[in-house]
């Protein structure tokens, strides 16, 4: 079979208007908007008290004087005291995944699923999937908005979808040989795993199959293996941000020039915080993403912080939409685990390893205490070539990836080599860290 290439993306708009908009007319219709947003939240119970001094607002600084929401708001309280009408306009509701007790609640009504079915179209088309598509969404279907988000803006864009839900394997890899897929929305580490049990069954990535584009999100993932996922299959991944919060996947996506994330202000209002003292940081620092909902009627959210960290993109991209750009999130403020006082996101980690040709698809973070000293394990899989090289080879490499990790991450890890798949893996969210200090 002929050697694939990646194909070249077609830069054209989904909403041409909207995306190539003016900052000037941007700036006027988030003003416009964040009035329409902060009156429809003063309806609901929760903002009713304390939104109530908050008059019109002029400038954005005026914003600033409306408290921030957090996440211990939306768990602590009534989900229905965050809804502005009557319950019988409300049509769907969604909440978050992968949290242990209480879950947020988000409340739509018909207009807002319709308004974010066409934000995650624009993000589809942006990247250049059509109609004639077979999209495969390998996300799961329910609370979780990752599959039925997808989902709906694929079908705005009029694509063939194929419903596959989260897990399964084997049939996944039979629907897209029988049906031809063509894009994919999935986890990275899902994507790594598939890439591991396709070549176990004899197959290639990039040969036997008809992919060209995956979507990946859900779950923070590093640019050394965003490139490795590309090598393999050979398509384009592209990076997808969002949270149930803010409708879900949709907020933020990568264009075809992969250089951070454009988020769209048309839709939501954002601001970088420094989530220590709470102040608005400069342009182009790093800090906690701080949203408001500018359009959202069933249940506006107004400055939500995200608990993600990322920073804005100054410069003009290439594309030429002007809804500003993010860096991909660096992490969670609550993934962030500090080992012997240093603070350390697994997003470092996966960086220094993902860049090692010899490493495989998988790894494990392991934090440990003995006698009052945090240790610090981190299981790698190395490719089957090279696992069976020279006990010796194998030592070196071990030290290299040892002390380029020190240098990233000022703390001396133990470093264990183990061979492909045998790691834990997972079809959902991976999870990366175990802290045994927590158990
Ligand atoms: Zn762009």
């Amino acid at each position: 079979m002929k050697q694939k290439q990646a194909p070249l993306l077609n830069l054209d708009f989904w909403d041409k208007d909207i995306e190539t908009l003016e900052r000037k007319k941007i700036k006027e219709l988030q003003l416009e908007n964040l009035n329409y947003s902060i009156e429809r939240a003063k309806k609901s119970e929760f903002y009713r008290e304390r939104l109530k001094n908050i008059k019109k607002i002029k400038s954005f600084e005026d914003l600033e004087k409306s408290p921030f929401t957090t996440k211990e708001d939306l768990l602590k309280n009534s989900p229905f005291d965050f809804i502005t009408t009557d319950l019988k306009n409300i049509v769907r509701v969604h909440s978050s995944s992968g949290t242990t007790g209480r879950s947020k609640y988000i409340f739509h009504t018909k207009k807002d699923i319709e308004i974010w079915a066409d934000l995650v179209a624009r993000c589809l088309y942006m990247i250049g999937m059509r109609k004639e598509d077979i999209f495969q969404n390998m996300m799961s279907y329910g609370l979780f908005t990752g599959g039925l988000g997808l989902h709906y803006g694929a079908e705005k864009i009029g694509a063939l979808i194929i419903p596959a839900g989260i897990g399964n394997t084997e049939k996944q890899i039979e629907l897209m040989r029988e049906l031809k897929t063509t894009a994919i929305h999935i986890t990275p580490s899902y994507l790594l795993y598939l890439a591991h049990y396709i070549e176990e069954i004899g197959l290639s990535p990039s040969e036997d199959f008809n992919l060209k584009i995956a979507v990946v999100g859900a779950e923070p993932y590093s640019e050394n293996t965003r490139k490795k996922l590309e090598t393999i299959f050979k398509i384009n991944v592209f990076n997808c941000y969002g949270l149930s919060e803010m409708n879900g996947p949709g907020v933020a996506f990568e264009c075809p020039y992969k250089d951070g994330l454009h988020l769209w202000e048309d839709s939501y209002y954002m601001e970088i915080i420094n989530p220590k003292t709470n102040k608005i940081v400069e342009e182009g620092e790093e800090g906690e993403l701080v949203l408001t909902t500018l359009k959202r009627e069933g249940m506006p959210l107004i400055r939500y912080r995200t608990g993600d960290l990322t920073k804005i993109i100054k410069e003009k991209c290439n594309c030429g939409r002007t809804h500003r750009r993010i860096m991909r999130i660096k992490g969670r403020v609550d993934d962030m685990f500090i080992v012997k006082g240093v603070n350390i996101f697994p997003s470092q980690i996966e960086t220094v390893i993902m860049g090692f040709p010899e490493v495989d698809k998988n790894y494990q973070i392991i934090i440990d205490r003995k006698q009052g000293l945090d240790i610090l394990t981190i299981q790698v899989e190395i490719k089957k070539e090279f696992f069976k090289g020279e006990i010796n080879e194998l030592r070196n490499l071990q030290e290299k990836i040892r002390d380029e990790l020190k240098e990233k991450i000022l703390v001396t890890p133990i470093v264990e080599l183990v061979g492909p798949g045998t790691l834990p893996t997972t079809t959902g969210k991976a999870k990366r860290v175990i802290d045994k200090r927590r158990l």
